[in-house]
């Protein structure tokens, strides 16, 4: 299927599918072969305020005016149309970010229902009447929209993310700019080719691209934006709530993880061997959610890790596009460069990196990196404290129950953490105590677009999806009318 368009890529400002202000253009890769995918155009300063501007007007003229039922009828078509092209745009993330296509397949199965979800969900950005002391008054909130939206996005999953954060923010009356990673912009732009078609009015969704230091720099700090949903690094995102800070605007952060998996002895293991394995192969650990720190009971260690490894002995790392591949490449040269470091970082303070599969033939070009277990770790060594965002995971062992969560909660981060025991006292004990935005009991931990979602501590601000997400697209207004 030739999905990847051979004229680079141009930005989406109002109407008009535009080249940058300077004709620069960058190239993005093919992380499997290192070959170049494509080229695309990078938007200068003057792009982003051209498309804030297009995305103000556009909300002023025409979004804010629409009714539920009008924006309704717009996210559903825009879910037919991306069942239509869903094959099309898997195939783009497989080849742009190096997904296995069966994965990416799978991965966008449920875009078309979270548009038609947040279509549905309309009805909910409503306000009500407040039963306030006074009798004589008549008090009522509004829930408005907040007008224009950043919505950021990282290279991992850029489409799903995307989807995710642009049905709320539009089905809460807001209208917004794309800013996909540089990394991996192409599914983003094959989705911006469907708006128009979806009957979209022309700024509603504008699409710029290139580097976060310039690009996505000057479209958070533009004084008409006046939202932020980020999803990435936690630094990038410390640095957004920075910059964002004098104009206190809306801002949501989706962050970084190392989060647990903890495995009591009386675990269903086969469970949670499969998830463990998961967790380390999906999008070549590229998972924002992804368990990285393996917190075992000692009296299973040894079962737990036997069964793990014979697991990852038989994993296919190679070409993405073959869809017995289990593995893929890492997303970048960079990202593989960072995920070697820090197993030598882990070797050098003590643990025992083992790796795991074969990287399969030709394939051996691309930014490759084995699944990794860092045996004998240590829950205060770097390499189990700080992200790596790869096929890493380090192995820990706990005495009992009270240890395990003192492991668990160890870290700056508190994305997600999965726990698998047959006690259910225990297994509530423990839920209420991890500190983390989402926690998973004897399953792994799957984001879906109809739960809130968001992390506690360094993993994030706020939350996505479900209802939430309406909530944090919109303002509420409190009115008194004394009568
Ligand atoms: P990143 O922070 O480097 O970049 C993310 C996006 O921010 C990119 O589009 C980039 O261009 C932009 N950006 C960079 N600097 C900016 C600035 N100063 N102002 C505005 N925008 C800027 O992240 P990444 O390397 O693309 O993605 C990996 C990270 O994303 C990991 O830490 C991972 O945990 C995190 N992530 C989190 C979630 C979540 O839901 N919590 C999901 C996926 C990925």
């Amino acid at each position: 299927m030739n999905v990847i368009e051979s004229q680079p890529y141009k930005l989406l400002i109002g109407e008009c599918w535009r080249e940058g202000g300077e004709g620069r253009t960058f190239d993005t890769l093919n992380p499997a072969t290192a070959q170049v995918l494509a080229q695309v155009h990078e938007a200068t300063e003057e792009d982003v305020d051209a498309a804030v501007l297009a995305a103000h007007e556009a909300y002023q003229k025409h979004w804010s005016k629409t009714n539920p039922a009008q924006r309704g009828r717009l996210l559903r078509r825009l879910a037919e149309l991306f069942e239509r092209d869903r094959e099309k745009i898997a195939w783009i993330e497989t080849l742009n970010v190096g997904k296995p296509i069966t994965h990416s397949l799978e991965s966008l199965k449920a875009m078309p229902s979270s548009l038609a979800y947040f279509a549905g969900i309309i009805p909910a950005v409503r306000g009500e009447t407040i039963p306030v002391a006074s009798h004589d008054v008549l008090n009522y909130t509004l829930r408005e929209p907040l007008g224009v939206c950043a919505l950021i996005m990282p290279w991992n999953y850029p489409m799903t993310l995307t989807v995710n954060k642009l049905a709320p923010a539009l089905a809460a009356g807001n209208t917004v700019i794309l800013k996909p990673s540089e990394v991996t912009p192409l599914s983003t732009m094959a989705l911006a080719r469907l708006f128009e078609e979806a009957g979209f009015p022309p700024g509603v969704v504008n699409v710029v691209n290139g580097p976060g230091a310039t690009v996505g720099e000057r479209l958070v700090t533009h004084p008409l934006v006046s939202r932020v949903s980020f999803t990435g690094g936690t630094v990038t995102g410390a640095r957004i709530l920075a910059s964002t800070a004098s104009d206190v605007k809306r801002v949501t952060l989706e962050l970084g993880g190392k989060s647990p998996l903890i495995v009591f002895d009386d675990a269903a293991l086969d469970k949670a061997v499969a998830v463990a394995a998961g967790d380390l192969i999906k999008n070549s650990g590229q998972v924002c959610i992804a368990c990285t720190r393996l917190l075992v009971q000692e009296t299973v260690r040894d079962e737990f890790l036997g069964r793990l490894q014979t697991r990852l002995e038989a994993v296919r790392v190679g070409s993405p596009e073959d869809p017995a591949t289990d593995m893929g490449p890492l997303v970048s040269a960079t990202q593989k460069q960072r995920v070697e470091e820090y197993i030598r970082i882990a070797e050098n303070e003590g643990a025992r990196p083992v790796q795991y599969g074969a990287v399969e033939g030709a394939a051996a070009a691309g930014f490759f990196v084995r699944p990794t277990l860092l045996l004998d770790s240590a829950a205060d060594m770097r390499s189990a404290q700080e992200e790596i965002f790869g096929p890493v995971q380090s192995v820990i062992s706990f005495r009992d129950e009270s240890q395990a969560l003192h492991l668990a909660n160890q870290s700056r981060y508190g994305l997600a953490a999965v726990l698998f025991t047959r006690d259910g006292g225990r297994a509530l004990r423990m839920a209420r105590g991890i500190q983390s935005g989402s926690v998973a009991i004897n399953t792994g931990v799957r984001t879906s677009f109809d739960a809130p979602f968001g992390g506690y501590k360094q993993s994030g601000i706020g939350k996505e999806r479900g209802l939430e997400a309406i909530y944090e697209n919109t303002q509420l207004k409190n009115v008194k009318y004394d009568m």
